[in-house]
């Protein structure tokens, strides 16, 4: 199995190695019911009105019972090891809880602060005092937890930022002075980790500061287009004396933390996004099933099914690349575990490993979520717009998934500078070597293609994909060299090639693994078949799209034709009827009135 990151474009992955959610275990699945149970008896049964109203500025005490309460499940704790008092469960497993809270609706974004961004820096960097002090308590949820990142002037620039630390005369306590912007719990929390330069530093570092300590001040509840019932406050630190004891890590280190914690957050938000498109998705399929116009169900008309199709299609190829992301995490982790290395810095490197993989997820995730929730809406035609169906919160709440954890652009900069990162300085990624194998994938396009088993064309088209960005990617990096870190536009094309490469890989992996099970329903299969046949239709426009706009803006002459010509040589017409295979997926979750496969 390759457990290196990033190296999914360099080569061919055997479908026998990559996890498939339909391999959730029956313990996993209860973890998942019983996450889901909590948001139908704690949060939809108080009508969608109220859930839509509930609102951070006076609703506080509500949304801490609800943590409290949740902490009583255990779900405060999943990430912290058992003996600190949590459930200490796999990688993967913790995506499928992201997956199944987000029908929580804001509360998805209060939990994932508690047990991600506002704990896990110390599950992976405290030390055995300080996670003894502090993660018991966030795992019962007796202490709230926040993560103070974003200053008013430093947002995707997050090492710029001003807030000071200064050790005290006597050498016991870091003074802390500054404003940190957007903070999620801050409204509530016990324990804030506030990243702050230590005097004139270059480097963050970071800290975990506890209210209790004084000099801290928080703004008003932000009021925001979405997600309201979850708490957005600025916090204000005045002279806060923090113990020595309480810096995370070494001096320096913060910024570091704070990269390694986003690459977790990333991958996390994309699973919450898929569990957010499959909720919105069956509401819009039961509404256009029992939604008459013209005397038929709208359900009926190929403009909904058209819709019903591209829903279900984008949402079961992104949910096939973050399970087998979570997955190789997991497995890289136990190799690093049988290394040597301790447990949490296992688990922190493995997914550091990914990195590459987390940020095209994140943008993946949250740009299928947003065209889910838009198209559910439209779908409900004027009563989408209405409160009461709960489809405009959802369109409201889905927004911000494009804009923290790392804007998308960032995140579209980063997976292709990342993998630049692992071809060029450390190597781990071949990417001049598979560069170098182009010219026999360019004489193979040309000879006549005859398939001789089952998925043939499917695997011909992804390895294309690929190498039209190694060529693109080489070709531009060539020519532009370190000027190529100021034609973003450029690298957000690669970007999204790189995308496409990825997660269409892992959605042709998974059908051709289904295939090979025994008893996996035909009929479903013979769906999802054409469903990948849909996916990978499109995914030649985007990639012709993006590989033809990255080439017309640095090539000229004859190098921007022979460009050209390979390119449309990589990515021929798809033989396919894209009306038909959209209608057979959107007829099967017609039939199933509701998200069709995996829930
Ligand atoms: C509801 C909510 C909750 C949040 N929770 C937290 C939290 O708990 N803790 C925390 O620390 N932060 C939190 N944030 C902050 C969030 O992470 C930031 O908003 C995000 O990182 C973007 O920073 P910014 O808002 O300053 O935007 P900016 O960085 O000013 O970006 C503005 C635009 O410029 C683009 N841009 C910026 N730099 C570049 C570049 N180099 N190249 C190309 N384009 C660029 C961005 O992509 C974006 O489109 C939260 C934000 C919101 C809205």
């Amino acid at each position: 199995m390759s457990l290196k990151g990033g190296s999914f474009i360099t080569g061919e992955t055997d479908f026998k190695e990559v996890f498939l959610p339909e391999e959730w275990t029956e313990e996993q699945l209860m973890i998942r019911d019983m996450v889901r149970d909590f948001c139908l008896q704690e949060i939809h049964s108080l009508g969608i009105d109220k859930a839509a109203a509930l609102d951070a500025s006076k609703d506080l005490p509500f949304i801490v019972e609800l943590l409290e309460k949740s902490a009583e499940l255990g779900l405060c704790g999943l990430s912290i090891d058992k003996e600190y008092g949590g459930m200490d469960l796999d990688f993967n497993t913790g995506l499928l809880f992201g997956e199944a809270i987000a029908i929580g609706f804001s509360f998805a974004t209060t939990i994932g602060a508690q047990t991600s961004i506002g704990s896990l820096p110390i599950v992976f960097y405290g030390t055995p005092e300080q996670k003894q002090k502090y993660l018991p308590g966030i795992a019962s949820a007796k202490l709230k937890a926040s993560y103070c990142l974003t200053e008013p002037g430093a947002g995707s620039d997050a090492n710029s930022g001003k807030t000071k630390a200064t050790l005290s005369a006597d050498g016991k306590h870091y003074l802390l002075n500054g404003q940190k912007m957007w903070i999620t719990n801050g409204g509530f929390a016990d324990v804030f980790i506030v990243f702050a330069k230590i005097e004139n530093d270059k480097d963050l570092s970071a800290f975990i500061v506890e209210k209790a300590f004084g000099g801290i001040q928080l703004g008003k509840e932000e009021k925001k287009l979405g997600i309201k019932g979850s708490s957005t406050v600025q916090v204000f630190f005045n002279n806060c004396p923090v113990p020595v004891e309480n810096l995370l890590a070494k001096r320096g280190e913060g910024f570091k933390i704070a990269l390694n914690i986003l690459n977790t957050g990333r991958i996390k938000l994309a699973a919450g996004a898929i569990g957010g498109s499959k909720f919105a998705i069956s509401r819009a399929v039961e509404y256009a099933n029992q939604r008459e116009q013209f005397n038929v169900p709208i359900s009926s008309f190929g403009a909904m099914r058209y819709k019903i199709g591209e829903m279900v299609m984008r949402t079961f190829a992104t949910e096939s690349a973050i399970y087998r992301t979570g997955s190789n995490i997991d497995h890289k982790q136990a190799e690093f575990v049988k290394q040597g290395m301790d447990k949490s810095q296992a688990k922190l490197q493995a997914v550091r490993e990914f990195a590459v993989e987390c940020a095209i997820l994140k943008v993946y995730g949250s740009d299928v979520l947003d065209y889910v929730v838009d198209e559910a809406l439209q779908m409900h035609g004027g009563m989408g717009y209405a409160v009461e169906t709960g489809i405009e919160m959802g369109y409201r709440d889905a927004r911000i998934t494009r804009i923290y954890e790392g804007t998308n652009e960032i995140n579209r900069l980063l997976s292709v500078a990342e993998l630049t990162r692992r071809a060029l300085k450390t190597k781990e990624v071949d990417l001049i070597g598979a560069g170098k194998k182009l010219p026999g994938i360019f004489f193979n396009q040309l000879l006549p293609f005859k398939s001789t088993s089952g998925f043939d064309e499917e695997r011909r088209i992804v390895r294309n994909v690929k190498a039209a960005f190694l060529l693109i990617s080489g070709a531009a990096g060539n020519k532009l060299r370190e000027k190529m870190v100021d034609e973003q536009e450029i690298v957000m094309n690669l970007a999204d090639i790189l995308a496409e490469a990825y997660i269409g890989e892992s959605l042709l992996l998974r059908v051709q693994k289904l295939s090979e099970k025994s008893g996996y329903n035909r009929e479903v299969l013979a769906v999802q078949r054409k469903l990948l046949q849909l996916f990978l239709h499109e995914s030649l426009d985007k990639v012709r799209k993006a590989g033809f706009d990255a080439i017309a803006s640095y090539a000229t002459g004859v190098e921007k034709s022979v460009m050209n010509y390979l390119l449309k040589l990589l990515t021929p017409q798809y033989k396919v009827n894209p009306k038909e295979l959209r209608r057979a997926v959107a007829d099967y979750a017609i039939k199933k009135n509701a998200y069709p496969f995996i829930g």
